[in-house]
C-alpha cells in the first residue's frame, strides 16, 4: 500500500507501538475511554520473563480505574517494609504500612504476570495486539502520522505513541535525542530459592563497598536478587549469586542459594529524551527514560506515564490542544528525579571504605527523624507523584 502522507483518512485515532507494560497500560486506558487504537509489537509473543518485579502503591492506585489492580494484587506478594542495610545493621528502616493509601505495601510480582493481567483486561475491553508487526518508518504532519510497517503496509493515525522501549524506533525516527550515559557495570538479576537469611515481608537494599545488593521476596517462596557487577555473567548460576550474598548480604544468618529459577544480565543506562512530544508523535516508558533499577521505579514510571498520556490523548482528541504539552511538562521532570534519586543511592552505596562509618552514622541519625523516613516512603511508593 502507498503511504498517504497529509491525508485526513485515518485508520485509527492512536497507534501504539510496543506492547510492554507501558503500551498495554496505555492501550487498556484508551480502550476504557472508548478511543479507537491499534497496538503493534514486533515480537511474535510477549516476553515471559520476570524482569521488573516491584509494583508500587501509586501505580496500584493509578491502575484502579482500569480494573487491573485487584487481579494484580491477588497474584503478588505484599512487602510491608523496605530497609537499607550494611550487612546485618539496619541503617534506614522504612515502613509502608502507615502510608495513607489502600495499598500500604510494595507489591512483588514478576513483570510477565503484570503484562499478562494488563493483556487480559485489554482483551476484555475488546482489544488485541497485532504481532509480529514492527514499525520501520514514520512521517508526521499537522493532522496525523503515517507509520510504515515491516510487512510493507502503512497505517495512518491521528497520534502515534512510542512505547517501544529503550531502543525506540519511534524516538529515533522522530529525531528526539536521548541524552545521558551508561553505568560502567552490568546488573546481575536472579530469581532464586534461599535457605535462611532473607525475610519474606521486606525488600532489603544492602550498601556495600563492592556495590549494592537488593534481596526482595517474590510469590511462591522465591527471592529476587539484583546487584551491579563489573562483569555480570550472562546466565548467573548458584555460585555467582552465593558469592554476591556472601560478599554484600547478611552475615549473622547466611542466606544460602538452594536453586536458581531464572537469571539474566542487563546493562543500565541513565537517559531521558529531550522531549516526549514531536508534533503528533509521543513517547512513554523506557522509550522516554531509562535508569538504574535502584528503588525499583523503571516500569512504575512507565505505567504512570501511560495513565497520564491516556487522559491527555482523550482531551486532545476532544479538542484540547494544550493537553499533550501538559503531559510532557508533568511527566518528564519525574524521570529526571528518578535518575537523580538512583544516582544518589548508587553513590551512597559505594562510598570508599574510609567514609563508610561516617555514611552509616549519618544515615542512622537521619533515619531517627520520622520526617526523613516518611519522605523516603512517599518517594519509594510513588505517592509523592499523586
Ligand atoms: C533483564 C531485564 C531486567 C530488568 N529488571 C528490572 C528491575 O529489576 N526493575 C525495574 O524497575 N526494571 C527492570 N527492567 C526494566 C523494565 O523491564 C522496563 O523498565 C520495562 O519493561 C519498560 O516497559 P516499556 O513497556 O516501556 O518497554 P518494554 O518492556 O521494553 O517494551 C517495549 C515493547 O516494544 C516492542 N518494540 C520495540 N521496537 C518495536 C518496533 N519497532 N515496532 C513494534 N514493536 C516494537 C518490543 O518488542 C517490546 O515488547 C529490566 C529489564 C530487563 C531487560
Amino acid at each position: 500500500m502507498k503511504p498517504i502522507f497529509g491525508s485526513d483518512a485515518f485508520d485509527t485515532d492512536v497507534l501504539i507501538v510496543g506492547a510492554g507494560p507501558t503500551g498495554l497500560t496505555l492501550a487498556t486506558a484508551l480502550a476504557a475511554r472508548g478511543v479507537p487504537t491499534v497496538v503493534i509489537d514486533r515480537l511474535r509473543e510477549g516476553h515471559n520473563t520476570s524482569r521488573a518485579a516491584v509494583v508500587h502503591a501509586r501505580t496500584l492506585e493509578a491502575l484502579e480505574p482500569l480494573a487491573v489492580t485487584q487481579p494484580l494484587v491477588e497474584r503478588g506478594l505484599r512487602a510491608q517494609r523496605f530497609s537499607i542495610r550494611d550487612r546485618d545493621r539496619v541503617l534506614v528502616p522504612i515502613a509502608f504500612d502507615r502510608l495513607p493509601t489502600r495499598y500500604p505495601y510494595t507489591l512483588m510480582v514478576s513483570q510477565a504476570v503484570t503484562e499478562q493481567v494488563l493483556l487480559e483486561r485489554f482483551a476484555q475491553l475488546g482489544g488485541r495486539v497485532r504481532r509480529p508487526c514492527a514499525l520501520v518508518g514514520l512521517h508526521h504532519d499537522a493532522h496525523g502520522a503515517t507509520a510504515e510497517l515491516d510487512d510493507g503496509s502503512c497505517l495512518r493515525a491521528r497520534y502515534v505513541v512510542g512505547c517501544d522501549g529503550m531502543h525506540s524506533a519511534v524516538r529515533e525516527l522522530s529525531h528526539i535525542a536521548f541524552r545521558g550515559g551508561s553505568y560502567g557495570e552490568s546488573f546481575l538479576l536472579a530469581d532464586v530459592r534461599l535457605r535462611g537469611g532473607a525475610p519474606r515481608d521486606e525488600v532489603a537494599l544492602y550498601f556495600s563497598p563492592q556495590g549494592m545488593l537488593v534481596v526482595a521476596p517474590l510469590p511462591d517462596g522465591v527471592h529476587r536478587v539484583v546487584a551491579p557487577l563489573e562483569q555480570a555473567p550472562e546466565q548467573p548460576g548458584a555460585d555467582d549469586v552465593q558469592a554476591l550474598l556472601d560478599a554484600r548480604g547478611p552475615q549473622r544468618e547466611r542466606a544460602s542459594v538452594a536453586e536458581v529459577l531464572w537469571g539474566s544480565r542487563f546493562r543500565v543506562h541513565h537517559r531521558v529524551a529531550d522531549t516526549y512530544r514531536a508534533g503528533r508523535v509521543l513517547l512513554a516508558g523506557d522509550a522516554a527514560h531509562v535508569h538504574s533499577p535502584a528503588g525499583g521505579q523503571g516500569m512504575n514510571v512507565g505505567i504512570l506515564d501511560a495513565v497520564a498520556l491516556a487522559a491527555a490523548l482523550g482531551r486532545a482528541l476532544a479538542g484540547d490542544a494544550a493537553a499533550l504539552d501538559a503531559y510532557v511538562s508533568a511527566r518528564r521532570p519525574v524521570a529526571q528525579q528518578v535518575v537523580s534519586f538512583a544516582d544518589v543511592l548508587t553513590r551512597l552505596a559505594t562510598v570508599r571504605p574510609a567514609l563508610r562509618g561516617a555514611r552509616n552514622a549519618l544515615l542512622r541519625t537521619l533515619s531517627r527523624l520520622p520526617a526523613f523516613r516518611r519522605r523516603l516512603a512517599w518517594r519509594l511508593s510513588g505517592l509523592v507523584y499523586r
